[in-house]
């Protein structure tokens, strides 16, 4: 792990949830992180954004007990982390400095005198006005934006002026109000406010189950009883809360719509550098939820890839098999000091989409893609390079060796080196387990054969109850050699391909409409 000498604490938000809510520098600053220190309101979608390499540490929201007052304990981690000489980014939902404790947290790395950076995210009432259509301001009906917590009202009834709020022009966003609401709406309505004031809802804002619904001042208390929607939820009061649409912003405009409506995917592969495949579960309406069943890591030596890379210009071709491995070679060729330049001729292929991907954001050029997304597609691509080339394969520690045996049945010159090592995950831990208890799982995403063994041994018979979506015919093969069949296997062993077959299967069967 490489560490700046001097560390820093980079307090960055993440927005409501969704990832695509992340700010460019956010992103950066994730994947510079050595250690990221979050709080529960962060969904494992941003987290997942993190180099896999970094340490996650989570903090309880009330902070250990004990601790005297919680932000500054955090505040005194994030220093004793940073002083060792780390990039420790503080993941806040929204923005950091809203209701984000940022003075408590930042006290203690001023004072270990330790550089500190703030990234401002999307923060909940923003990221809920948009979702539900509204304005936060209008010219003509709220002049004033009031970020209040709704939570303050039972511990300290004189914090909050009702009298002075309810008289103000304009917005109040209500924060952690869920609970009190009965509290601080009828503060609000003795305090003079309209009982017909609008109040627009919205739970779990840029999650795949977000829901949006409208009420007024008087009825939101009953309704909010008679619903039970879900925190983290925010509120708005006040003339804009009224969708001014009409019909076209519906109540529950939430993303629960699509092929995969209402359906739990449990994503086993470990998060990758450009993997998409939650993301788009989530777009196809579904649920995602990762379990990762195999570890990504450093290969038992770097000796053979170092090697490798400070001769890579005597090499034709440099084949990488995935993501993982174009990562592994680019950050030690870094790592050496080096740069393109340092590949001279050499043309570079890449097995997949995702694995070309991977390598133009590196900033390196891809000479060849094979249509067919597997080993035999690129000996295919190869058939008419002159004999013998000098290739590279740059893969993990197992996978098949197909290629390089193909590749020198035609009389090339074949070098295998392994950029990284994946590991079955020995066993789940307990959190993992009763949440898959809990919820009801509709499809397993198996994206590898050692993904498929490994799974079949962390699920045992729970895997038959499920559908499984394969990658590819290796894959399933592997499955088949278990005695599990398929629901469904991807046209094409990308992402994109392995959802389509999931959400063709949901149209398929389902119920036709009453
Ligand atoms: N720093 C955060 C707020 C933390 S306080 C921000 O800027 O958004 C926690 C409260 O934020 C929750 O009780 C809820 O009111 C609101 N909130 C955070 N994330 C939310 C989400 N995804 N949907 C709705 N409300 C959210």
């Amino acid at each position: 792990m490489h560490h700046d000498r001097h560390g820093k604490v980079l307090f960055v938000g993440a927005g409501p949830g969704d990832p695509g809510l992340l700010t460019v520098r956010a992103l950066d600053c994730l994947r510079l992180a050595d250690v990221v220190v979050y709080d529960t309101l962060v969904p494992a979608d941003v987290l997942d954004m993190a180099a896999p390499a970094a340490a996650r540490l989570a903090v309880p929201r009330d902070g250990r007990e004990g601790d005297g007052d919680p932000g500054e304990a955090t505040g005194r981690l994030l220093a004793r982390l940073a002083a060792e000489g780390r990039t420790v980014v503080r993941l806040k939902g929204g923005d950091p400095a809203v209701f984000g404790r940022l003075s408590e947290e930042m006290g203690p790395v001023w004072e270990a005198g330790i550089p500190v950076e703030i990234i401002p995210g999307v923060t909940a009432a923003a990221a809920a006005a948009a979702a539900a259509g509204i304005p936060l301001t209008s010219r003509a009906a709220a002049s004033s934006l009031t970020i209040l917590t709704g939570h303050e009202a039972a511990d300290k009834p004189e914090g909050i002026d009702f009298r002075q709020l309810a008289s103000l022009p304009g917005t109040l966003a209500i924060y952690m109000g869920v609970e009190q609401v009965e509290r601080w709406s009828s503060e609000l309505l003795s305090a003079g406010k309209p009982a017909d004031t609008p109040v627009t809802i919205v739970s779990h804002c840029s999650w795949s189950d977000q829901r949006i619904a409208v009420s007024t001042l008087a009825r939101c208390a009953a309704d909010f009883e008679r619903h039970n929607w879900p925190s983290p939820a925010v509120v708005i009061v006040g003339e804009v809360a009224q969708p001014v649409v009409g019909a076209s912003v519906a109540m529950d405009r939430g993303r629960d719509r699509g092929p995969l409506a209402g359906r739990r995917v449990l994503n086993t592969r470990p998060p990758g550098p450009r993997d998409d495949l939650d993301s788009l579960v989530r777009a196809a309406g579904g649920r995602s939820l990762r379990v990762p069943v195999i570890r990504i890591q450093p290969p038992e030596s770097w000796q053979p890839l170092d090697d490798a890379i400070r001769q890579a210009d005597t090499f034709d071709w440099i084949v990488f098999a995935s993501a993982n491995g174009v990562r592994s070679f680019v950050d030690r060729l870094r790592g050496a000091g080096l740069d393109g330049r340092s590949l001279g001729t050499a043309r570079l292929i890449a097995i997949g989409p995702a694995t070309r991907e991977a390598l133009e954001h590196a900033g390196f050029t891809c000479d060849l893609t094979p249509t067919l997304f597997r080993s035999e597609g690129i000996t295919a691509a190869l058939a008419r390079s002159p004999t013998p080339s000098r290739f590279l394969l740059v893969r993990a520690n197992r996978g098949r060796d197909l290629m390089r045996r193909e590749l020198e049945a035609r009389g090339h010159v074949v070098r295998e080196v392994t950029a990284y090592s994946s590991e079955p995950v020995e066993s789940l831990d307990m959190a993992t387990v009763a949440a898959i208890d809990q919820m009801p799982v509709d499809w397993i995403t198996i994206t590898s054969s050692l993904i498929a063994e490994s799974a079949i041994r962390l699920f045992g018979p729970q895997i038959r109850r499920w559908r499984v979506a394969s990658l590819s015919p290796i894959t399933s093969a592997t499955l088949r050699q278990h005695g599990i069949e398929p629901t469904v296997e991807a046209a094409a062993a990308v992402a994109e391909s392995l959802v389509a077959a999931m959400a063709d299967w949901e149209i398929a069967h389902a119920p036709p409409p009453a």
